[in-house]
């Protein structure tokens, strides 16, 4: 099985704003997101603490980008992280994954020799 690439890179927890629903990170509403480490950004929306800037770096993220990282609420990420999919994660490409790992002079993941047809 081939290694998870995103724990050698987390790119785009470092360059997007990671904003979604304020009741994912409201306990009382269902919610599993630690709401200390987000912030409000509209009436209805909240993002990850550190995304809403120019210079995005999401609170929960540990380590060193394009070396070593990982997210400290893993399984309690919000719903933007959960359904992000590293490019060919799913045998499909991701630009939004190849921009972020751009910006940190990180190269297009490669398909999965299974995938390619
Ligand atoms: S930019 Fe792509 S490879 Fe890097 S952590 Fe995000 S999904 Fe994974
Ligand atoms: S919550 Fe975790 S997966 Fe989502 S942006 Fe932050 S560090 Fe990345």
């Amino acid at each position: 099985m081939e290694p998870n690439p995103c724990l050698a890179c987390g790119a785009c927890c470092v360059s997007f704003r990671v904003s979604f629903y304020w009741a994912e990170a409201d306990a009382a509403a269902g919610g599993v997101t630690p709401t200390e480490l987000t912030t409000v950004v509209s009436p209805y929306r909240v993002a990850m603490r550190g995304t809403d800037q120019a210079h995005p770096h999401c609170i929960a993220l540990e380590g060193e980008v394009g070396v070593q990282v990982y997210c400290r609420i893993y399984q309690q990420r919000p719903s933007p992280c959960r359904e992000f999919r590293a490019s060919w994660e799913n045998g499909e490409r991701n630009e939004t994954c190849e921009r972020a790992r751009a910006r940190y002079s990180l190269l297009p993941l490669a398909p999965a020799l299974s995938t390619v047809k």
